[in-house]
């Protein structure tokens, strides 16, 4: 049995987003509550840790970490004029928390023992830049977890596979010049839905050139294109990049009942892409670290957070729905053959 460490707090249900906002402190207490009946004999618990602001200018700009601090000390409001990002007054203390417990999972996965964790945090970090809050994002959690990896404990090949249904267009900012972390990102086609970036046209620049790896998807894609999507290119990129350690920036918006996006998948696709990543990857890195993004579906995100970090211990799906979405696969293979064109320059595929 493979032990799986998940790391929760009451805490993060102290960012306060207001009425009606997706990005709520439900989906915190839905999870906390969730953990209360659910019950697997690999899943160890362990709760939040806080990170000094130093980590965080590891990514950000001083002047940034200072600004948020200051905006949230007084209370708040939309950082920088972004309407769709809310600080509260409980925001900065938060966030630092966010990125000290991906930390703390990382160094669970590399120094603890175990080969696989789950930090379930917020606000999410993926569209978060080095120096600007976006997207419901404040700090870049798995951005600051991945540099550091390399600039404290030496590696040399991290790879972020984000699968939020929206491009981490922070989290490619914050690697777009470096070889040393493979950015993956499988996003519905940015002309379609926010943040309007990830292009397979954006390869990264300099060293990074070609570790930039966006594979835009269109709106009405379900399982089947999804799967191929990974099999074709994502994964296949990751394998030959040989990662030592492998973060998933682990978004669940691509669920079909989520109100923000039109990827369509149902919960079985979260356990085939954490099989999927276990059985490649389990192995030949030192350690998986998912980290939770988006996923605005509440009474599903726990269960498709389930299916994807207990999948490395079970033959079957632990959680699906008996429905099948219609998806327009001339669309999928279109979109799949389109970003494979770019990325052939670079990867043997
Ligand atoms: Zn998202």
């Amino acid at each position: 049995m493979e032990k799986v460490i998940f790391a929760v707090g009451e805490i993060f249900k102290q960012h306060d987003t207001g009425f009606s906002h997706p990005e709520s402190p439900k989906r915190i207490e839905i999870t906390m509550n969730f953990l209360k009946t659910f019950k697997h004999k690999a899943l160890e618990l362990i709760g939040p840790e806080k990170a000094s602001r130093e980590i965080v200018e590891i990514v950000h700009d001083p002047g940034y970490v200072e600004y948020i601090k200051v905006f949230s000390e007084a209370g708040g409001g939309h950082p920088l004029g972004d309407l769709d990002t809310v600080v509260s007054k409980r925001t900065y203390e938060v966030a630092l928390y966010a990125v000290g417990t991906t930390l703390k999972v990382l160094r669970k996965v590399l120094f603890g023992g175990y080969k696989i964790g789950f930090a379930a945090i917020r606000p999410p970090g993926h569209h978060a830049h080095k120096g600007l809050a976006k997207g419901f994002c404040i700090f870049n959690n798995v951005a600051i977890a991945a540099k550091y990896a390399i600039e404290n404990y030496g590696y040399k090949r991290v790879a972020i596979l984000d699968i939020d249904a929206h491009h981490g267009d922070g989290t490619q900012e914050i690697f777009y010049t470096t070889d040393k972390v493979l950015y993956v990102s499988l996003h519905q086609d940015p002309k379609t839905l926010y943040p309007g970036t990830g292009f397979p046209e954006e390869v990264g620049e300099k060293e990074g050139e070609g570790y930039t790896i966006n594979i835009p998807l269109p709106p009405g894609i379900s399982d089947k294109g999804y799967a191929l999507a990974l099999r074709d290119i994502a994964l296949p990129i990751i394998e030959l990049y040989k990662p030592e350690i492998l973060f998933i920036s682990a978004g669940f918006d691509t669920h079909h009942k989520d109100p923000l996006t039109d990827i369509n998948l149902t919960l079985k696709t979260y356990w085939h892409i954490g099989k999927a990543i276990y059985s490649l990857f389990g192995r030949k890195v030192e350690g998986i670290v998912a980290v939770l993004e988006g996923g605005y579906a509440l009474n599903y995100l726990p269960k498709a957070i389930m299916n994807l970090i207990l999948a490395c211990n079970t033959d079957n799906p632990l959680y699906y729905e008996k429905v099948v979405l219609k998806e327009n696969m001339n669309y999928v293979r279109k979109s799949i053959e389109k970003a494979l064109r770019v990325h052939k320059k670079y990867w043997k595929l």
